[in-house]
């Protein structure tokens, strides 16, 4: 990089369209960039060796919707799993590709345990922890030679808390040799660039297709992370994979990652996207997927599980009954969609409101396709419901919630199975 390069500047990027990488299993295949729509993965929790477990929890998001998943081949006893959790997923049926994540020992692991390197169906590798010194060109060559051997994609995924620390010395070297220095974190983000762009550049220049490499520069501030991304998206063309890193805890880490991603995701920055939330004592880590999807489908880039318009309740509001409905009809909807996902082809673009008063609740009801207006404080005990932007009917008593239910699966039944729509 020459010492007359401009500071990083903020701004709209001029992201040119990727390029597509297929990460495969069998018949399944996902398509990053390009054309194909913003892929949602999310990563294990649990340790690798512990082959059952670690095939349940990759169900269970793969359940959820996750549409890659990556685990973490960090000793021999976790590569020796892979495989026979490969086995025991494509036995339950699930054909989700799987994502090795390495560090430090990958050239070992994925030399000295083909059947792993088979059974992944993409490798990440983070140049700052390949090794260090001489060794470090050799590991990474090594990497990338299974790779091609396998005809597997990498995605060279860099992170600042492991940033590879002769590059960032030689950027830091640079900027002293400047007229005027950039600032530490200009050179911060130019080192986590640089990082990813000549590693994926070496990948190339080692044999490895430009078809098959992702890059990721990971950080855990949103308006870094933003910073980094439209730079990256400017200087290359390789898909992106996108993630707020350490997003953290609960809302916080919602937040966080949405508001950093949608940004990006607005200016066309980003292939697929990671939500790295930590998930709460005994929480669920299918928690991340949800997230991703939502983040995909609220800013309308995807469309996954029918929408649940809720209003959020005020004085008009007294009983318990619309939040208990809202909350039973969104976790009714995703639960099913497994299921109605093979049955119900294009039901995931319905929505379904609930609505807690006379207020705003039979308009916005009218706009669903199915909607109900629940009776506000001091209004007659009656909800009506509209199916298509017609009353359909009046709901009363103890049984609102059920027989609410009832009339949704109806709809689906009758507007999205398959002998329907062909007849
Ligand atoms: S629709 Fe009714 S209950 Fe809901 S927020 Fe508006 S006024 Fe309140």
């Amino acid at each position: 990089m020459s010492s007359t390069q401009t500071a990083i500047p903020s701004g709209p990027s001029n992201r040119r369209a990727s390029r597509s990488v297929l990460v495969a299993h069998g018949q399944r295949k996902i398509w990053v960039g390009g054309d194909a729509p913003v892929v949602v993965q999310s990563m294990t929790n649990t340790d690798t060796a512990n082959a059952i477990e670690t095939a349940i929890q990759i169900r269970d998001l793969a359940r959820a919707g996750s549409e890659l998943v990556r685990l973490t081949v960090d000793r021999p006893e976790a590569a020796e799993a892979v495989p026979y959790i490969r086995e025991q997923l494509d036995k339950m049926d699930v054909d989700v590709p799987l994502v090795g994540d390495f560090h430090y020992n990958g050239h070992t692991l994925l030399n000295d345990y083909p059947e792993c390197a088979k059974a992944l169906s993409k490798y990440r590798i983070n140049p700052g922890n390949v090794g260090k010194g001489a060794k470090r060109d050799t590991q990474f060559a090594q990497m990338i030679e299974v790779a091609a051997r396998y005809d597997k994609p990498v995605r060279i995924g860099v992170n600042w808390g492991s940033l590879d620390q002769a590059l960032l010395a030689r950027i830091m070297d640079e900027n002293a040799g400047r007229a005027e220095p950039w600032s530490a974190q200009a050179v911060m983000y130019e080192a986590l660039i640089t990082s990813a762009i000549e590693n994926a550049v070496r990948a190339e220049e080692l044999g490895l297709g430009r078809d098959k490499i992702i890059l990721s520069c990971k950080v855990s501030g949103v308006q870094d992370l933003i910073a980094v991304y439209r730079e990256l998206a400017k200087r290359c063309d390789y898909p992106l994979h996108l993630g707020l890193t350490e997003a953290g805890m609960g809302s916080k880490g919602i937040v966080a990652s949405t508001a950093a991603l949608s940004v990006l995701l607005q200016e066309g920055i980003g292939d697929t996207i990671r939500i790295s939330l930590t998930p709460e004592p005994g929480g669920d880590r299918t928690k991340e997927v949800v997230v991703g999807q939502e983040i995909l489908q609220t800013m309308g880039l995807r469309k996954f599980t029918p929408m649940v318009i809720a209003c959020p309740g005020c004085g008009r509001t007294t009983s318990t009954t619309f939040q208990e409905l809202a909350d039973n009809i969104q976790t009714y909807l995703r639960d099913s969609m497994p299921e109605w996902k093979k049955t119900y082809p294009g039901v995931e673009a319905m929505n379904v409101a609930v609505m807690g008063c006379i207020v705003n609740g039979p308009g916005e009801s009218k706009h669903a396709n199915i909607g109900i207006s629940l009776p506000g404080t001091g209004e007659s005990p009656a909800a009506p419901v509209f199916v298509d932007g017609a009353k359909f009917a009046t709901l009363r008593g103890e049984r609102i919630v059920e027989e609410f239910q009832e009339i949704v699966l109806n709809y689906v039944k009758k507007n999205y199975s398959k002998e329907y729509v062909q007849n």
